[in-house]
């Protein structure tokens, strides 16, 4: 890599200057993929044809790259992070007043042990510290090992590197992550998928909507989120060799926005028998964060019995997020969400041929990604578990664009589709 200074002196080019970027084909003006990619960058040949997209249109967008994206998930962020302190202490206060029953205190004291152990075992971390963590709420293993690094830090003080350590050592004790290569393998040579309805989508997706993982459509308002699920229930019903799993599909619906008009739709779309088609979606409204656990939990027992082969949330924290405002921390609430998670990943080990598909709103709006900057930004509970994240974004009139993130199985790029009265198509 060149040094900017280097670049500046052979070309005569000055810092700031917009360039063109042959490696990313298209200009740069600032931030950091500005300064990193200098020396791909393009300044005699830098004519309107290099930024022609695929329609011949002169494509005039010339991002903030990484700035603007780390931004708008930073903003994300602040916006499901925000914490009151003060109830917390009074949450503090208010739990020591509760009876638990002698299994949960016991099982609570156990965990609490097991987390202060591990907590001590780390280099750097003193008494004073170790209470931080308790008090701020972090009281087991579980809710170190998945709360996101920086919320960890500022509430307890640790430093960056013990926050890390202390992380990885969590992950460790409660053998999270580590697997042999070959458990892997078998689950995932077993991995089955179900069409979304458009190639494009599928295609990026490495076939379709995969069983085994937990797979995450975020995106803005009227992007098709709930468009998607609706035709995922409809498709999951398809013979194998039209896309299908010949299974039921399983709706948990927390903002009330499932309408069987448009399964009635979209299963004429595909000449099917619109009346077998809803008798085989399950669903159930969740009114509220603890029936939609309570939902969940229930759904564990008809999957074998119905043979339920795809479960819907939309969304996933809708619920948690306008709940624990004001009521809980952000400690607890993450808990909750991770639990409730961890239900569904559970799930997908314990049934290799179940898919699930979560939504997820946030109203920011990226525009590019580039390596990992969800990881770089944290604060997604979701990019803990085994998951894919599609982030969708709008398109001129019913075109919607889905983007694949921290998948590493699959191709970067945008997938483009489109929303039409018989469903999700090309
Ligand atoms: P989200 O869940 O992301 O908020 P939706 O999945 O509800 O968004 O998508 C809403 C969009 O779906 C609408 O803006 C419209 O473009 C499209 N849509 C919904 N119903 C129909 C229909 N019957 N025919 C065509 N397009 C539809
Ligand atoms: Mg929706």
């Amino acid at each position: 890599m060149a040094k900017a200074s280097e670049i500046e002196k052979n070309n005569g080019f000055e810092m700031g200057n917009p360039y063109y970027c042959k490696e990313c084909k298209r200009n740069h003006t600032k931030g950091k993929i500005y300064k990193d990619h200098l020396n791909f960058a393009s300044f005699e040949n830098n004519t309107e044809e290099d930024n022609l997209d695929e329609n011949n249109e002169l494509n005039n967008d010339d991002y903030d790259d990484e700035e603007e994206l780390i931004n708008a998930f930073n903003e994300i962020e602040d916006r499901e992070n925000k914490i009151e302190i003060e109830d917390q202490l009074v949450d503090d206060l208010e739990l020591k007043d509760v009876d638990l029953d002698d299994e949960d205190e016991l099982n609570r004291e156990k965990s609490l042990k097991e987390c202060i152990n591990a907590v001590k075992e780390l280099p750097g971390v003193g008494e004073a510290t170790l209470n931080k963590l308790i008090k701020a709420g972090f009281s087991s293993l579980e809710s170190i090992a998945f709360t996101p690094p920086k919320i960890i830090q500022s509430e307890s003080g640790l430093g960056e590197k013990t926050t890390e350590k202390l992380i990885k050592s969590s992950m460790e004790i409660l053998n999270i992550g580590f697997k042999s290569a070959e458990d892997v393998w078998e689950h995932r040579k077993n991995i089955a998928r179900i069409t979304t309805g458009s190639q494009e989508l599928d295609d990026s997706l490495g076939g379709g909507v995969e069983t085994g993982s937990v797979i995450e459509f975020f995106g803005e308002f009227r992007t098709g989120k709930t468009q998607i699920m609706h035709q995922l229930c409809v498709n999951v019903q398809l013979p194998r060799e039209n896309g299908g799993l010949e299974g039921k599909a399983l709706y948990i619906d927390t903002e009330g926005t499932f309408r069987p008009e448009r399964i009635i739709q979209m299963s004429e779309g595909l000449d099917l028998d619109h009346k077998k088609v809803l008798k085989n979606i399950i669903f159930g409204r969740a009114y509220n964060s603890d029936h939609q656990v309570l939902l969940i939990k229930e759904a564990a027992n008809l999957i074998k019995e119905k043979g339920v082969k795809l479960i819907v949330v939309d969304s996933l924290i809708g619920h948690f997020r306008s709940e624990y405002i004001g009521r809980g921390t952000l400690a607890t609430r993450q808990q909750t969400i991770n639990s409730h998670l961890h239900d569904l990943l559970r799930l997908c080990d314990i049934y290799p041929d179940l898919a699930i598909v979560v939504t997820n709103q946030v109203q920011s709006k990226p525009d590019v990604f580039y390596g990992n900057p969800l990881q770089a930004a944290g604060g997604n509970i979701v990019a803990h578990g085994s998951t894919i994240r599609i982030y969708l974004r709008k398109g001129k009139g019913e075109q919607r664009i889905a983007k694949i993130v921290d998948a590493p199985h699959l191709p970067e790029g945008d997938a483009v589709f489109s929303i039409t009265e018989n469903g999700i198509s090309d």
